[in-house]
């Protein structure tokens, strides 16, 4: 086995987009399945704790080592069309795997926006991205996989094969994982790995973040490419009415046309983007955005009928104007380079909150992330929102707030500039985290628990729920070599 030393050449493999650094002595590369299941029963035999990373675009600081080894699979990458069914490598890039749909007239409808992320990655993370309101999350596209389990088996799982009841679940090798606290029902809220009665074996090992299995092989299904795509952007200038207009286009409906995407992107969040766009060539496709708006709306329509979907757009238009809007501050874009360039936008929120935080942490490097998912009933998207901004203001703490309005789900993100606010911002999160699960949400719902998260897990989680975490982890890997300290308490 070729393992490294992290050395000089390997430090990048220490952080992710977290911006937080772990630390290791080796590191392994595999090329193939064979190389990755023995570096996995090295590391097992010898009682060395090992991470599982793949494309380190992780924000919370799931796939960076707490000591022991690292395996990095990025270069186990390759895809195989059969159908419609893509069979790929665990390090496949998004982005690869986008093109090989591509070029079969197919898509992977999932797009968490960082076509830099593996395959892998991204469904030990359940990433989802603008476009879940209609396509759900990564894992929900994943009909099989292979799972090397640390105890040295292979599973290959199926979907539909093995499935929770209220207290366990029957097992590929014969035997039943027994939990000892009943399972909640689907759709109650969810943390972490956390089974819910009906759930899939699968996505067990799908949003446990590397935690219980190394995910190997994964046959994913693609979609037929829609005839007709429109991207269009509504620019308010009160972020109250952008939210009632996205509560308004989420409920509109016909018959050849589907909304994939309602997002929305407050002032601070617009603001931090034309920084970033000053500084940086990648945004340069990116068309002028209006002075100073109040927040923005992201809506993407799909049809498969190859005319334009005129009631579609008119009934959007009408929807912004009946919440103040004017025709003139909309962007609209229909062909691929166009949405390419809008898409753009979407997908700067994130990368201008983080040039933002590497500013500061220029000043101050034990500056870190603070950022929380928040998954809230979308009648209570107003309040919720003045709260953070509220919260937000009275503590002066720079924030930016942006995500999927479609589903109530929202990222927060605050940028402490100093010690005592970085100290604030984490108890404001705890709060935050506390006020959704009093309105029936949850916090932690989208990009992983990882390294960042767990004291908040621990706090915000049903008991149930987190004894059902350790019994499985106990069950799967007694030993807790796998993820050292991501996820669980
Ligand atoms: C600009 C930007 C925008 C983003 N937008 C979104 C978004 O819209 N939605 C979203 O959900 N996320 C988003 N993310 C976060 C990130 O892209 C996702 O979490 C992504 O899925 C991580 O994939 P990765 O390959 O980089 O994984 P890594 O960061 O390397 O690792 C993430 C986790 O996956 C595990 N893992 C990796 N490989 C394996 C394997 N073979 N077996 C088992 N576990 C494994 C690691 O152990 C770790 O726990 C964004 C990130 C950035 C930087």
């Amino acid at each position: 086995m070729n393992w490294q030393s992290i050395g000089d050449r390997c430090v990048d493999y220490l952080r992710d987009e977290s911006r937080l650094s772990g630390h290791c002595d080796t590191i392994f590369f595999p090329e193939n399945t064979q190389a990755l299941q023995q570096a996995l029963a090295d590391c097992v035999r010898a009682g060395i704790p090992v991470t599982v990373q793949g494309g380190r675009t992780g924000i919370a600081a799931a796939g960076i080592p707490s000591g022991g080894r690292l395996i990095c699979v990025e270069k186990m990458s390759g895809c195989q069309l059969q159908g419609s069914v893509l069979t790929v490598q665990c390090g496949t890039r998004l982005s690869e795997i986008q093109a090989a749909a591509r070029q079969a007239g197919l898509v992977f409808p999932p797009n968490p926006t960082e076509s830099g992320a593996t395959i892998a990655g991204a469904v030990a993370c359940a990433a989802s991205g603008p476009n879940c309101l209609y396509y759900g999350d990564v894992p929900s596209h994943v009909l099989a996989m292979d799972a090397l389990l640390p105890d040295g088996q292979r599973w290959t799982l199926k979907r539909g094969q093995y499935l929770f009841d209220d207290s366990g679940c029957p097992l590929p090798d014969g035997r039943h994982l027994a939990l000892s606290a009943p399972l909640p029902k689907r759709g109650e809220p969810r943390w972490g790995f956390a089974p819910y009665q009906g759930m899939d074996l699968l996505d067990l090992f799908c949003g446990s973040e590397g935690t219980l299995a190394v995910l190997d092989c994964l046959r994913l299904q693609l979609t037929a490419a829609p005839a007709q795509t429109w991207c269009l952007l509504f620019f308010f200038s009160d972020w109250r009415q952008s939210l009632r207009f996205s509560q308004e286009v989420c409920r509109l409906h016909w018959q050849e046309v589907r909304i994939t995407t309602v997002e929305f992107l407050d002032q601070a969040t617009l603001a931090l983007i034309r920084e970033l766009r000053a500084s940086s060539s990648a945004l340069g496709a990116l068309p002028d955005l209006p002075e100073a708006p109040g927040a923005t709306v992201l809506v993407e329509l799909e049809s498969d009928d190859p005319a334009p979907p005129q009631d579609a757009l008119l009934a959007c238009l009408s929807a912004f104007a009946s919440h103040g809007g004017v025709e003139s501050d909309t962007w609209a874009a229909s062909t691929p380079p166009e949405i390419a360039r809008l898409h753009l936008l979407r997908h700067a929120a994130a990368e201008a909150v983080n040039t933002r935080l590497d500013l500061c942490r220029l000043e101050l490097p034990e500056l870190s992330k603070l950022c929380g998912a928040f998954q809230i009933p979308v009648s209570e998207l107003i309040p919720a929102v003045q709260t953070y901004q509220d919260d937000i203001k009275r503590t002066g703490i720079s924030g930016a707030i942006f995500g999927h309005a479609s589903i109530g789900r929202l990222h927060v993100n605050l940028l402490p500039e100093t010690v005592q606010q970085l100290q604030t911002g984490q108890s404001l999160l705890e709060r935050w985290a506390r006020y959704s699960a009093e309105l029936g949400g949850r916090a932690l719902s989208e990009n992983g628990i990882g390294k960042l998260h767990r004291a908040q897990l621990a706090q915000s989680a049903p008991a149930g729920q987190l004894s059902a975490m350790a019994e499985i982890k106990a069950f799967f890997d007694p030993r807790h070599l796998l993820g050292p300290d991501t996820l669980l308490p």
